[in-house]
């Protein structure tokens, strides 16, 4: 177990010298077992009320953020705490929001209420890891497994359904068999969700190591979710085609979402469009995707100068995007598919050495600018066109990105556009 911030142990001192119990709970337990290192989030379980935590902490900056959850979060030396009172939840009856959150004086309790055993541990440094679930086992093993009766537990919340994939598909762990048919029976509850909820599960779903094996396997629950993707908009094998595609990919949002939409998202991509929208996802996220899927039918040639030409109109971040895309969504093993794949990374390789070279690729990088030209008396729009007219030549290799000659060009172009 590594060391605890010195914060943290002040935060149990201060909250055991006010006479209380204090716990480091959830997500940095499990992953202080796991040996991460940059844990950010740090929580605490404690049998104090919402105003005695305040007590407690007091002259400490304090901000209450939990609502009725009744967290409050403090700030020690740089580092934020969230403290929380011991609670359990009751009546899900619109399967999101408790009906009632009651205050409880027993850790035992508060760690019943969560929701997988690998996030129902609890530290101590005096006391070590108290885990009554078999967390630890679990954590061993690598295995989401629902604290308790997983058909009741995503009853009472169907978010936790998407959680489950969301921890799987980030730590590379499996679902246990109950977990995982429990998921399967509730996933209609997964239309009911709070879209921006949605939004985040799937974001970090589709960004961690094993978002390919995850979204392959669970399919049908993800549908669940995005009912705009499900059969027969896409079925079980184009489902696992965009798993396959997305183990091969980088974990960058737009480029997963994309790979997400790359088969099911309609003709010039007016279902993911609509789909995007109704999930709030925020507009740079949402336009790049889309633009990438502009691009499913774009050529790619492995060649100098049609990818300066690419990069030049995508931007050099999506053009490498594009190319790894294709790549990832050419299907099967024969010779043509080989020889496709094989272009497509020469492509890629080939793209990264022309930024690396800092080739001249947009306008901005182009050796000559407005001044230079209205300085030669061009006006207007003559002063765009040449600039573009300058970009054209250098890409197509016919003038090199040097200030002298493409002055000398600018003035010969001049001539033929009179
Ligand atoms: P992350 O690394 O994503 O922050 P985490 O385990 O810390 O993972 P949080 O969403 O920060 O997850 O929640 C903190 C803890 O609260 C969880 O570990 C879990 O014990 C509990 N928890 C969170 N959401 C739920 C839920 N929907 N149902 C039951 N328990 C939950
Ligand atoms: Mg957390």
């Amino acid at each position: 177990m590594g060391n605890l911030p010195p914060q943290v142990n002040q935060a149990l001192a201060l909250l055991e010298g006010a006479g209380f119990e204090a716990f480091l709970v959830g997500g940095a337990v499990r992953d202080l077992l796991r040996g991460v290192r940059d844990i950010e989030d740090w929580d605490v379980a404690t049998n104090a009320r919402p105003e005695q935590i305040r007590a407690a902490f007091a002259g400490w900056p304090l901000a209450d953020t939990g609502g009725r959850h009744g967290t409050v979060t403090v700030g020690l030396d740089g580092q934020r705490l969230e403290i929380t009172p011991y609670r359990v939840e009751a009546g899900y009856s619109d399967h999101r929001h408790p009906d009632t959150v009651r205050f409880v004086p027993s850790l035992r309790e508060d760690l019943a209420r969560r929701d997988f055993t690998v996030n129902a541990l609890a530290y101590h440094p005096r006391t070590g890891v108290i885990d009554l679930v078999g967390g630890q086992r679990d954590l061993a093993r690598g295995l989401i497994r629902c604290v308790g009766e997983p058909e009741a537990r995503f009853r009472e919340d169907g978010l936790r359904i998407l959680r489950a994939l969301r921890f799987a598909a980030t730590l590379s762990f499996r679902i246990e068999g109950a977990t995982a048919r429990g998921m399967e029976r509730n996933r209609v509850l997964l239309a009911e969700l709070a879209v921006e909820r949605v939004r985040d599960e799937l974001t970090g779903l589709l960004c961690g190591p094993a978002a390919g094996p995850v979204v392959a396997r669970f399919w049908r629950v993800l549908a669940g979710a995005l009912p705009e993707l499900a059969p027969p908009i896409l079925g079980g094998r184009g489902w696992r085609r965009v798993g396959t595609a997305l183990a091969a990919l980088p974990p960058q949002p737009a480029l997963r979402w994309a790979a997400l939409l790359w088969e099911g998202g309609g003709p010039s991509g007016v279902l993911a469009e609509g789909l995007l929208a109704r999930l709030c996802l925020d507009r740079r996220t949402r336009a790049g995707v889309l633009r990438l899927l502009q691009g499913r039918e774009v050529p790619v040639q492995a060649g100098r100068k049609p990818l300066r030409r690419l990069a030049s109109q995508w931007g050099a971040e999506a053009a490498g995007q594009l190319i790894a895309l294709q790549g990832a969504f050419i299907q099967g093993s024969g010779p043509w598919a080989r020889r496709r794949r094989a272009e497509l990374q020469r492509a890629g390789a080939l793209l990264e050495g022309l930024l690396g070279a800092e080739d001249c690729l947009s306008l901005r990088e182009l050796a000559v600018n407005g001044h230079d030209l209205t300085a030669l008396g061009l006006q207007g729009r003559a002063v765009g066109r040449a600039l573009q007219a300058c970009l054209e030549a250098v890409l197509e290799e016919q003038v090199a990105n040097d200030r002298t000659e493409l002055l000398a060009f600018v003035r010969s172009w001049r001539g033929i556009d009179r």
